[in-house]
């Protein structure tokens, strides 16, 4: 055995995938899954495929790559540079995009491999991320974009609660849905795919038709079962497909505050302390390089997260009914972030559990 672990429990992500999908199908949303939390390892995106998704997703090429014997279109999700724009015509069936240079670079690069790259152009409904956000310019694009070939326009997509916090709402979902109309009916073409965002317009789907919208992409709901906007647990869900292993360093008796004059912590912040007096404290070896202490949940809820630092997690466990002792492992679960950052570090072994 070795540690830290990240363990992916694959029957659990299944059926949280399954979940999801069975609820957007009857709502005629198909799903996206986004694998880019669990930077695109294809072991784990299988959950994705056997629960039913339509399509696999990813903001990073890397993770395309590794996705590509996966059976199911890809989509690419940040906007192409254009230093990449050979590799998304190879490994990405779809893109989001809203520069018309880059358009045209895959335009090039698909007719010189004899292939035909699908199009989203993005909206920017306000978020302030990516996408057109005059609608003036969306309808240039439009008709820049159906006159080049190797590439063609199949729809729209916007994204919502990443830089701005913006949530989705029936009123964004409709003017997305009335940009389409139009455009259909300016540029006399049909767009087949409306892409209305991510984990965050899932509330959206409870008691509403969200009538145009036809395509989510989706991770965090996915993965933890949860929708972003306002971090409700979806039912039929759980949010421990993920949990990380750390194994006990040190254990011993000190006081809650530190002695001598405080200063800096390793990450240049003045620290402050709750004094609860003597306590024991445990060390995992584990630390910020690998998970994000915010977003770290101990399994034992007697265990108190007390910080970190680079390579050290520091743990308070007076109150547990369990007398820890060094080389004992210590559970989490996690959230989206620690979840992110643990998949990345290369010193996080995976397993997968079936
Ligand atoms: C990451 C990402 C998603 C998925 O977001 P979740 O909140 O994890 O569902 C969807 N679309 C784009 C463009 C993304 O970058």
């Amino acid at each position: 055995m070795s540690y830290p672990k990240i363990i992916v429990d694959y029957e659990i992500l299944k059926n949280n995938v399954k979940t999801l999908v069975n609820l957007c199908n009857s709502k005629g949303i198909k799903v996206a899954g986004v694998t880019k939390v669990f930077c695109g390892n294809p072991e784990i995106a299988k959950a994705y495929v056997d629960g039913g998704v339509s399509y696999l997703a990813d903001s990073r090429i890397e993770n395309l790559e590794r996705l590509k014997d996966l059976n199911v279109p890809k989509i690419m999700l940040r906007l192409p540079m254009l230093s990449e724009a050979e590799r998304i015509v190879e490994l990405a069936d779809v893109s989001l995009n809203s520069e018309i240079e880059t358009i045209r670079a895959l335009s090039e690069k698909a007719l010189e491999k004899n292939l035909t790259h699908k199009i989203i152009l993005m909206v920017d409904l306000g978020d302030l991320r990516e996408g057109y956000f005059h609608e003036e310019d969306l309808f240039q694009a439009v008709e820049e974009v159906i006159k080049l070939e190797g590439v063609k326009l199949i729809g729209l997509g916007t994204n919502l609660t990443c830089y701005g916090g913006v949530i989705p709402s029936i009123d964004l979902m409709d003017r997305l849905n009335r940009l389409k109309i139009e455009i259909e009916e300016r540029f006399n073409i049909e767009l087949e795919l409306i892409s209305g965002g991510n984990s965050s317009s899932i509330h959206l789907l409870s008691d509403h038709d969200l009538k145009g919208i036809n395509n989510l992409r989706l991770g965090e709901s996915l993965v933890l079962g949860t929708e972003s906007a306002y971090g409700k647990q979806l039912e039929g869900t759980r949010n421990d497909a993920f949990r990380i292993q750390a194994q006990i360093i040190e254990v011993k008796e000190k006081p809650s505050v530190p002695t001598g004059e405080i200063g800096r912590d390793a990450f240049g912040k003045v620290p402050t302390f709750v004094d609860r007096g003597v306590r024991k404290r445990i060390l995992c070896a584990i630390g910020k390089q690998d998970i994000d202490l915010d977003t770290l949940y101990p399994v034992d809820k007697g265990i108190i997260i007390l910080g970190g630092s680079s390579d050290h997690l520091i743990l308070d466990g007076t109150d547990s009914e369990k007398d820890y002792k060094v080389g004992d492992i210590i559970e989490f679960t996690l959230h989206y972030v620690s979840i992110l950052r643990a998949m990345t570090s290369e010193y996080i072994k995976k397993e997968i559990v079936y």
